[in-house]
């Protein structure tokens, strides 16, 4: 049979088999031998030793489509990036940190800004137009209201997506909104799996739809990017990636250099200000990383 691994705890994988439930399994030694972890995302194949008590073992890991290190999990789609439009204010350098690093893992992301009820337009509209003009889908919700809850659901559909952000913006509230309790699978699945209210200590995938799965990662109040090298940020900015062609020098910081792309973009209002702040503050970090 085959399942995927939605949560990992203590050297117990549970493993959803469409139609047949969930079922409690442990990795086979061989896996441990070739050093190979089965990850939160996988697709393995079980054999069943228990119906009854629904246990097994996993026989199989199916190939990964990809593998990121943090969250360390597989076959991502997508990530959805969820901060508050206010209460918190979001924090733009927080999110940017997050776009970065899902950039440099290639993970495309969409930016939900919960808490829309608590703005007016003009915040909105300023938000949208720092994402949109990176490149980015933003979408404005409200939890509390139940306002454009479908339009994440759009664009979850068919995928298998992280779901992170900050604690304290409405994330639980988003992600039981998008649960489908009709389904009493799922609710059965959240039961066993004891998901609760500010309780995501572990990564852990729920299904919504038939072929669409969200992962629930714990809340963040910090990154720190040190995968990188200070001279390719820019490409951790999918808006620089279209101006930096343009630079006078090779090996540009887009910094402190004449005749830079990125910062005549900037200049002509192509570039958020917020996002090359941002840009230059990882930079500065990135030059003060220690390197081994
Ligand atoms: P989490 O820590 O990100 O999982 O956030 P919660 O879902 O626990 O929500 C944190 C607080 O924000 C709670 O008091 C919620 O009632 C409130 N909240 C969540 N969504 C909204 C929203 O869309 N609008 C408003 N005004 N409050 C919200």
């Amino acid at each position: 049979m085959q399942g995927k691994i939605i949560k990992g705890i203590a050297g117990f994988y549970y493993v959803h088999v469409a139609e047949a439930g969930l079922y409690e399994c442990k990795a086979k030694g061989a896996f441990r031998k070739a050093k190979i972890k089965p990850l939160v995302g996988d697709n393995v194949e079980i054999q069943i030793l228990d119906e009854g008590k629904k246990k097994g073992n996993i026989e199989k890991i199916l190939p990964r489509q990809n593998q990121l290190i943090r969250p360390a999990v597989s076959n991502i789609d997508m990530a959805l990036v969820i901060f508050a439009a206010a209460k918190p204010d979001p924090n733009l350098n927080l999110l940017d940190r997050f776009l970065v690093m899902m950039e440099l893992q290639n993970v495309p992301v969409t930016i939900c800004f919960n808490k829309s009820d608590l703005v007016d337009e003009q915040t909105k509209y300023n938000l949208a137009q720092i994402y949109e003009s990176a490149g980015y889908k933003v979408l404005f919700t409200s939890a509390k209201c139940k306002e454009n809850i479908e339009q994440i659901k759009d664009v979850l559909r068919g995928k298998t997506s992280t779901v992170a952000g900050p604690s304290g913006v409405g994330k639980s509230s988003t992600i039981n909104l998008l649960q489908n309790h009709t389904v009493m699978e799922t609710g059965a699945i959240s039961q066993k799996i004891e998901r609760g209210k500010n309780t995501t200590r572990h990564s852990q995938i729920i299904p919504i739809e038939e072929d669409t799965y969200i992962m629930d990662t714990p809340g963040f109040s910090s990154i720190y990017i040190t995968e990188c090298e200070k001279e390719d940020l820019w490409r951790g900015f999918p808006e620089f990636v279209k101006y930096e062609p343009q630079c006078k020098f090779n090996g540009c910081s887009h910094i402190s250099e004449p005749s830079c792309g990125i910062k005549d973009a900037l200049e002509s209002g192509k570039i958020s200000q917020s996002r090359y702040d941002n840009y230059k503050l990882l930079y500065e970090e990135l030059k003060n990383v220690r390197k081994y």
